[in-house]
């Protein structure tokens, strides 16, 4: 029943939006980097300050290690919460040299599981954060189970509003196949319909979920 319902959900989001191509990034390190930067700031915001990084020829692993972090939290200073998510890209890398030699390609070899748990080990790396990593950077079939998802989850009445986000992010993962590129698509179109239609304050008239059952009743977000 529920794989039903997510299948038609993401049927009708496909069918309206298209493919959206996500996460945007020219290596796995910058989408790491753009995965820390865009905790609570604007996509655009992120862009700055990976621009920064790339012009100055700082976007990789080991020039951001021997970056002092004062001056690592002034060229990401676009993106908002400059020193805290300095810090942050510091801490990331730091567990990436003490225990992998600084290279990205060796956390290939870990299983899903273990890779998620050093992440969530990291300071400042929360499960979103840690979810879009997985998914987006190293092709692990993890759902990113974010704000957006949550909002159109709940409004359609497919979890309870006081679901914690490894509730919602099962609901996702368990029920649908364990394709990455899936579970891509699908959260890219979550976020898009979230940003255009499901709003905090409700457009449902031309949304591509209308016509689904659904409810604004609950006080929620
Ligand atoms: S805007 Fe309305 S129809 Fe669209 S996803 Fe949200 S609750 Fe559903």
């Amino acid at each position: 029943m529920i794989t039903e319902q997510l299948t038609e959900i993401y049927q009708l989001l496909f069918d309206r939006f298209g493919p959206q191509s996500w996460w945007p990034g020219e290596t796995q390190f910058e989408i790491i980097t753009g995965a820390i930067l865009t905790q609570n700031t604007s996509w655009a915001n992120v862009e700055k300050a990976i621009k920064n990084l790339k012009s100055a020829h700082l976007l990789t692993p080991e020039k951001l290690c021997h970056l002092d972090v004062s001056q690592l939290a002034e060229l990401i200073r676009p993106a908002g919460y400059y020193n805290i998510k300095a810090s942050r890209l510091k801490s990331f890398l730091s567990w990436l040299f003490n225990n992998y030699d600084g290279q990205l390609q060796n956390l290939e070899n870990l299983d899903t599981d273990r890779l998620r748990a050093e992440l969530l080990a990291v300071k400042g790396i929360g499960p979103e954060t840690a979810d879009s990593v997985l998914l987006y950077a190293f092709d692990r079939p993890v759902f990113v189970a974010d704000a957006y998802t949550a909002r159109v989850a709940v409004r359609h009445g497919l979890i309870e509003p006081d679901a914690d986000y490894e509730q919602l992010r099962e609901l996702f993962q368990s029920n649908l196949p364990q394709k990455p590129q899936l579970f891509n698509e699908f959260h890219a179109l979550l976020v898009k319909v979230g940003k255009e239609f499901c709003r905090p304050k409700a457009k449902c008239s031309g949304c591509p979920l209308e016509k689904l059952p659904h409810s604004l009743d609950i006080q929620y977000l």
